[in-house]
């Protein structure tokens, strides 16, 4: 569910119009609503109620500093991926204490950074990753917190690019060798061990393979504390997906996730950390373009946007399937013909989406594509010198622009010429 629905024919966030916001800040742009998020954040948190339990927020999936601050005023906890996103989540009020700091190429600069600052764990994904730790906190005079990230070897069953539990991929430790690693960061200096972890993937439609890979979680958290390893804390990674069309997608939802994790970890005496980022972000955004033109091709019709795969790269990037709706409501009864939905970009890949069904639109016509929060604005970029877009956040009836479009003179002053030139 979420809060961008027609009302008297108009497709509104929250209780905005979108073609007001369209005439203030011009196409295309994101609009993300504060009430989906929220909501999105508030499922987990009650989908693991009774358990002793943390929601940390997949940066990556969304980081304006408006998203963060939200959501950290809802109580999350955040993960992030790089040192980047470690700034983020404090500028945006974020306690060192609830960041979680995952990925597989922490650099040392990275990990010093975050010690400094405070860290409630990083997760570890090799023996080489472990040694640096050790030696930056003990460096440094402090004691890093860490799990262990293993990897389950559970196919995630989603797309290739997304999923990360398999024995092939390059995330984590393999399951059999961590009990030799566990021994080996027990006796590393700077290094003190606190839980487990596992992420196996994003898009998740179906809950057994997050179960397979929860319960080698549990089974190997019970063999390491008869190691005698004091495992408090398991964190269980992201990857719950959302449904992107809203005819035949039905992911599991955030209470029969939780209530499996309740399952599986309920008789451990333990605390559960998640990192959602997508179910929390992906329905709460939409992207909204406009139609530059119609033309007719050889046998197919074209409508071209003035938004295109440096703005949302999903499509292009794993083939992904966004809902595209106008947002003056077409009428029921209207002929709905296919047509291949293309940006700007001078890319074939550049296609959003090939004969969908559309009811007729016309140039200066408002589109707006679904499920755009998640891996949106994050990804894109200035391909062909096309500015990066901006970001409007609704709250009720109000909005604000929480990242404005920058000039042409911006972009291009960002370069520098050399003294030769
Ligand atoms: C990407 C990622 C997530 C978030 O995944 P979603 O599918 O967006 O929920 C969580 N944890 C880690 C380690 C990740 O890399």
């Amino acid at each position: 569910m979420d809060h961008f629905l027609y009302r008297d024919g108009i497709l509104h966030a929250e209780d905005v119009p979108l073609p007001e916001i369209a005439a203030e800040v011009g196409t295309p742009f994101y609009c993300y609503s504060t009430a989906t998020l929220t909501r999105h954040y508030r499922l987990f948190e009650e989908a693991l109620s009774g358990l002793d339990h943390m929601v940390c927020y997949s940066v990556k999936s969304l980081s304006n500093q408006a998203i963060l601050r939200t959501l950290a005023g809802l109580g999350a906890g955040m993960d992030v991926v790089s040192g980047g996103e470690y700034r983020r989540a404090l500028a945006a009020g974020v306690r060192g204490e609830k960041i979680v700091f995952s990925g597989v190429g922490k650099t040392r600069e990275e990990m010093g950074f975050a010690l400094a600052h405070g860290i409630r764990q990083f997760n570890v994904e090799s023996d080489a990753e472990l040694q640096s730790l050790s030696e930056v906190a003990s460096t440094m005079g402090k004691t890093a917190p860490i799990t262990l990230r293993v990897n389950p070897d559970v196919d995630a069953k989603t797309h290739e690019k997304i999923a990360t539990g398999r024995k092939e991929d390059k995330f984590g430790i393999p399951i059999s060798r961590a009990p030799e690693i566990y021994a080996q960061a027990t006796r590393l200096p700077g290094i003190e061990v606190v839980g487990v972890d596992v992420h196996i993937g994003s898009q998740l439609t179906d809950l057994a393979p997050f179960e397979a890979a929860f319960t080698k979680i549990a089974d190997l958290t019970r063999s390491l504390r008869a190691d005698g390893h004091d495992i408090r804390r398991v964190d269980l990674g992201g990857g719950l997906g959302i449904p992107y069309t809203t005819s035949n997608e039905t992911p599991p939802l955030p209470l029969d996730y939780g209530a499996m994790i309740h399952r599986v970890f309920g008789g451990l005496d333990i605390e559960v950390e998640i990192e959602p980022g997508r179910l929390i972000a992906g329905n709460a955004g939409i992207l909204v373009a406009q139609v530059i033109y119609l033309k007719q091709g050889e046998g197919r019709d074209f409508l071209i946007l003035d938004a295109a795969m440096n703005d949302l790269i999903r499509p292009a990037m794993y083939g992904a399937h966004h809902d595209i709706v106008p947002v003056i409501e077409a009428p029921a009864a209207i002929d709905q013909r296919p047509v291949d939905i293309v940006g700007p970009v001078c890319e074939s890949g550049d296609t959003f989406a090939k004969q969908r069904p559309m009811p007729p639109l016309a140039a200066g016509d408002l589109v707006a594509f679904r499920s755009a929060g998640a891996y949106g604005a994050v990804m894109s970029s200035e391909y062909n010198t096309r500015p990066m877009i901006p970001e409007v956040l609704v709250h009720e009836d109000q909005y604000a622009v929480i990242r404005p479009r920058p000039s042409f003179d911006e972009i291009i002053n960002r370069d520098k010429l050399p003294n030769w030139l």
